[in-house]
């Protein structure tokens, strides 16, 4: 797959004097590249230039420096300018911004505190990241109004929160509250690391569902871990407004009220049944009218391109407002690379031009432009899958290549899967269960993945992550080998059992049916439920005809003569044994069909049965 791109006139340029290389950003995609660039070129001058105050930090482990399981903020920090110097030679300016490209004269400027300087690059690579997205949300600049991006943003919450905690258990109160605005990977990081702190979370999310990118189907799991770690979750609202509280101290409640009954927020307003808050506590108003008391908000709406550089350099830009590139990171500018959150990369799936923002793409391209910059071979871009993960308390999350509402959007045919197996042979101790979903073109083709549970989550949508850049069908999934000895594994793995099941909906062995397809089932065909008589009793459909699987052979009479000619949709409680049933049904004649995902899927898509 590699290929042996022709040297650029850089690399050349090299032999006869030292090429200065400019990279604009220290983090993750401009870091890459740098350090990348010297291991190719011992010879070249490197600058790397950064706004902020510290480079190659860890931003994907502030969420964990925030609820304290990395311990020492040292541990984010990767290297510091002296340490690159030392062991890469590179000349990293902290505190230093770039203000403007002079593409005609091959210079960018750059602001140092009051002072500004032009410098001159023969090649200029671009990973500014990304800006956080700011939602129309009235209010937002209030001082207890937090982003969670850089290691001064984690520092302000950990102040914050320390304050709190020590005014609180001070005066013997409830603990100190928080409203994480926004569902998404970081927001629920947030989350997890503000309850592993101590405090009441609210989370706000305007999607019907947490964590967006997730199938509706599989986020209920996270509603349901976030409701069992205290969290109160409010989906399908906006933040409409930050108002700061009155501070109300003991002596000053008003007569006839007692502390902690009410809080009055700026405006005179009652807002809240609320305790007595401490200085800086806000109100944060909901679209539904809801107000919530908050010592601190966490913003994490997402994030768009940081891209106004190669805007004013008049690079050309995506209709997403994405940097353009080619596959070795080149923007319209010969001597201009650009890579990270801040370019645009062809989404795997649909081919549509899209940010990706995860470290793992950002790194790879990093290194790509320096290889293409150095002269050397490079491996062209590869589409990006968007594989990612979060834990949220004890369960995993994770995706790969499109989730149905992409499918859906792109006007791409697909066939859903769920399964519930096992992480590992159910024999052995401790086997919790899985969670996949997955989406298969009519001819097999694995398009998506996503899965949730307690454990083995991330193998599994690792590999199957390997095996969409792979081309690989459903075939291919049933034929995999893996590693497998009880503690581990199944003899049929997740993987193969999805594999199987595509197969079988694929070539019509099981005809299946999908949980969002539940009125129809209802109203035009006969709704066999296979679980035994104690689980219907639990919770059935109306008017489902309960025949457990294993008495179903002795009594096809009753499903015939209820079915009326109507074709037959069966579930049990994950499809396992319905599907055992569909077969019987199907041999018999009977047009019959299998619930996707059971019961628990069904349960997941209509919470109301
Ligand atoms: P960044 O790493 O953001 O670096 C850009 C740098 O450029 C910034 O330091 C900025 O100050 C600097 N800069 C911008 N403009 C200028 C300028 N004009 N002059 C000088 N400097 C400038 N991804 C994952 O895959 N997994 C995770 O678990 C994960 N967790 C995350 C958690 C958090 C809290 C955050 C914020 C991000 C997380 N990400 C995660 C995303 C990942 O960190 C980014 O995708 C990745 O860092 C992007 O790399 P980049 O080089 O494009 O930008």
């Amino acid at each position: 797959m590699t290929k042996r791109s022709t040297p650029t006139v850089l690399g050349q340029l090299r032999r006869q004097e030292p090429m200065r290389i400019v990279v604009v950003g220290g983090v993750a995609g401009g870091m890459s590249a740098a350090a990348r660039a010297r291991r190719l070129d011992e010879h070249a001058e490197i600058v790397v230039l950064e706004q902020g105050a510290y480079v190659s930090f860890a931003n994907c482990g502030l969420p964990y420096h925030l609820s304290g399981e990395i311990a020492a903020r040292d541990d984010l920090l990767l290297h510091t300018p002296e340490s690159l110097a030392e062991s890469l030679s590179l000349d990293v300016r902290t505190g230093h911004r770039v203000t403007g490209i002079d593409r005609h004269s091959q210079k960018v400027t750059i602001q140092s505190g009051d002072s500004t300087y032009a410098l001159p690059y023969d090649a200029l690579v671009l990973s500014p990241g990304a800006v956080a997205v700011r939602p129309p949300i009235e209010g937002l600049d209030h001082p207890a109004v937090h982003t969670l991006r850089t290691v001064p943003d984690v520092d302000a919450l950990r102040e914050r929160i320390q304050d709190l905690l020590a005014a609180r258990e001070e005066a013997q109160q409830a603990p100190p509250s928080a409203v994480v605005i926004g569902a998404g990977f970081i927001g629920l990081e947030a989350v997890e690391a503000l309850t592993a702190r101590g405090l009441q979370v609210h989370l706000v999310e305007l999607a019907d569902h947490v964590l967006p990118p997730l199938d509706a189907e599989l986020a209920p799991l996270l509603a349901d871990e976030l409701a069992a770690h205290g969290v109160d979750l409010r989906l399908g609202v906006s933040a409409q407004a930050v108002t700061e509280a009155v501070s109300v101290s003991p002596r000053a409640t008003p007569a006839g009220r007692q502390p902690g009954e009410m809080s009055v927020s700026r405006g005179g307003a009652l807002r809240e049944p609320a305790e007595v808050r401490p200085p800086g506590a806000v109100t944060v108003t909901l679209s539904d009218g809801a107000t919530l008391a908050a010592d601190l908000v966490v913003v994490n709406v997402g994030v768009r391109p940081a891209s106004a550089l190669a805007v004013d350099a008049g690079l050309d830009l995506g209709p997403t407002g994405a940097i353009r590139v080619d596959g070795d990171q080149h923007t319209s500018d010969p001597h201009i690379w650009a890579v990270g959150d801040a370019v645009e990369v062809t989404q795997a799936i649909t081919g549509a031009r899209i940010p990706v923002p995860l470290a793992g793409p950002a790194n790879r391209q990093g290194r790509r432009a320096a290889d293409s910059i150095c002269g050397h071979h490079t491996t062209p871009q590869a589409p990006v899958l968007g594989t990612a993960i979060v834990r949220v308390f004890g369960l995993t999350a994770a995706t790969t290549g499109a989730n149905q509402a992409t499918l859906r959007r792109a006007g791409i045919a697909h066939e859903v899967m769920h399964i519930h197996p096992g992480d590992h042979a159910g024999y052995y101790p401790g086997a919790e269960r899985l969670h996949l979903v997955a989406s298969f073109a009519p001819d097999g083709t694995l398009l998506g993945a996503q899965g949730v549970g307690r454990a083995g989550v991330d193998k599994r949508i690792d590999i199957l992550a390997v095996a969409i850049r792979a081309g690989m069908s459903a075939d291919d999934l049933a034929e995999l080998e893996l590693a497998y000895a009880p503690p581990y594994g199944s003899a049929k793995d997740p993987v193969n059992m999805l594999g199987f099941v595509a197969q079988n909906v694929l070539d019509g062995t099981m005809p299946q049916w999908q949980a969002q397809d539940l009125d129809t089932a209802v109203a035009t065909t006969l709704v066999l439920d296979v679980r035994s008589r104690p689980e219907y009793a639990e919770g059935h459909l109306d008017g489902a005809l309960n025949i457990p699987h294993l008495e179903l052979r002795q009594r096809l009479d009753e499903v015939t003569a209820s079915a009326k000619g109507r074709p037959v949709s069966v579930h049990c409680a994950s499809g396992v044994r319905s599907y055992l049933a569909t077969r019987v049904l199907l041999s018999k004649g009977l047009d019959a069909r299998n619930l996707s995902g059971g019961w628990l899927t069904l349960k997941a898509v209509h919470p109301h049965l």
